[in-house]
């Protein structure tokens, strides 16, 4: 609604603002995939993809999605334009509708909103907590706190050991374990760690930790992210039972996390994927990046109330008599082409109600223009805050009226 898009754009603008400073280039991405595209990397057991995906088929008998996130597309682009050859590492985001088949309640939606953010083609350390670091910043910068989890998931040297002693562990306990584990336990054994139920937390808080499973260079690479995130100053906690729901994480994962939305605290989350790229036909080149919602953000800076409402108009023209009408319907387009706000009524409204208007629309400055005030090439200029009017003499060069009002008011 008009009322509550003042905040997006105060979010879009912030996240604009620090990903360019990051180095981050905006690419847009269609919400219209192949199915496969989002099955081959998001998984087939995961939430997404085994409940939460729109489908459907297309005139061709094609199976089409509804993107359910941003990753996917925008790493499609980068491998079917060749992105890599511009240069090996790119920072890419992206804004846009993401949609899933969930069960709506405040927080979630099945059309909701992310910014999305991706670095491909770098593997380093550095690059993981400066991703962070961008989304940490984000987060101040816009006035909300939020605690970063991190933990890493491993790599494809590491994690298969990992998860075969978590299904052991599994394995022993599975009479206990609600449905939803009993099943991932044999499809996607790590999502188990993050199941809502504690009942089931209670079972896993003697599970093997992957931390304690990472091979020396995941494990290296880890300690220097932890590092690099002490050196800034970035507040973090680390979190081994944090999996993610994707498939495709590898290393470092994370989430940024809020105790103010009740259930729905997640406000951003994101990882590695380093052989997602090569997976999907491209170059074999790591990759990192995250997501946040923006509906959430949204709403917790509602909650705050914190920020200054959107402005209002410059000026309102308020005109009384058919020639300063006129006059005036042609002098707004040229403040207008000046970059001046202004408005002014067509509904022949009296002057009492014109200047009503003009407060409704939150106008900084009133000018009044009547068929008299034309003969005698002079108009009021009232101020709104103060409430002072002013005689502004009317230039003989019509052309040069617009830039005298606007040399008045700003
Ligand atoms: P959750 O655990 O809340 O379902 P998720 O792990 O599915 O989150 P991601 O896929 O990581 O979420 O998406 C990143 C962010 O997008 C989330 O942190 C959240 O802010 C937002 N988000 C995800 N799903 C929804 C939704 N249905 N409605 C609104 N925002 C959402
Ligand atoms: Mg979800």
């Amino acid at each position: 609604m008009p009322d509550e898009v003042g905040l997006w754009q105060v979010i879009e603008r912030k996240a604009r603002d620090i990903f360019h400073r990051y180095g981050f280039e905006e690419i847009k991405v269609p919400i219209l995939e192949k199915t496969e595209l989002f099955v081959r990397t998001i998984g087939e057991s995961t939430d997404i993809v085994e409940k939460e995906m729109y489908t459907f088929k297309d005139r061709n008998g094609a199976s089409l999605a509804m993107r359910p996130e941003g990753t996917a597309s925008v790493i499609r682009a980068y491998i079917e334009n060749g992105l890599y050859v511009r240069g090996s590492v790119q920072r890419l985001y992206t804004i846009g509708p993401m949609f899933r088949h969930e069960r709506p309640q405040k927080g979630r939606l099945r059309q909701f909103h992310q910014m999305s953010v991706e670095v491909l083609g770098s593997d380093r350390a550095m690059t993981d907590t400066e991703v962070m670091a961008m989304a940490w910043q984000l987060l101040q910068e816009i006035g909300l706190e939020a605690n970063l989890e991190i933990n890493s998931l491993g790599c494809a040297a590491c994690r298969p050991s990992f998860k075969a002693k978590l299904q052991e562990f599994i394995k022993e306990r599975l009479e206990h374990l609600c449905e939803d584990c009993q099943r991932r336990s044999v499809t996607n054994p790590l999502r188990v760690l993050d199941c809502k139920s504690d009942h089931c937390q209670e079972q896993y808080t003697s599970a093997p930790s992957i931390i304690e499973h990472l091979c020396g260079v995941c494990s290296t690479h880890f300690d220097e992210v932890k590092e690099a995130l002490d050196l800034l100053g970035v507040p973090y906690s680390v979190n081994p039972s944090m999996v993610r729901g994707l498939d495709y994480y590898t290393r470092t994962a994370f989430e940024l996390i809020t105790t103010e939305l009740g259930a729905q605290g997640a406000i951003g989350a994101g990882g590695r994927y380093d052989g997602l790229v090569k997976q999907l036909g491209g170059p074999d080149v790591p990759g990192i990046g995250f997501a946040m919602g923006i509906e959430r953000l949204a709403m917790l800076l509602n909650q705050k109330n914190e920020l200054e409402s959107p402005p209002g108009l410059d000026l309102f023209l308020v005109t009384l008599g058919g020639a300063a009408y006129k006059k005036g319907f042609h002098l707004m387009q040229m403040l207008r082409s000046l970059g001046v706000r202004v408005m002014m009524d067509h509904e022949g409204r009296s002057m009492k109600n014109q200047m009503k208007q003009a407060n409704k629309q939150k106008a900084r400055f009133a000018l009044i223009l009547g068929d008299n005030e034309l003969k005698n090439r002079e108009v009021a200029l009232k101020d709104m805050l103060s409430g002072e009017q002013e005689f502004v003499e009317l230039a003989t060069d019509f052309q040069n009226w617009a830039a005298a009002i606007k040399t008045k008011i700003k």
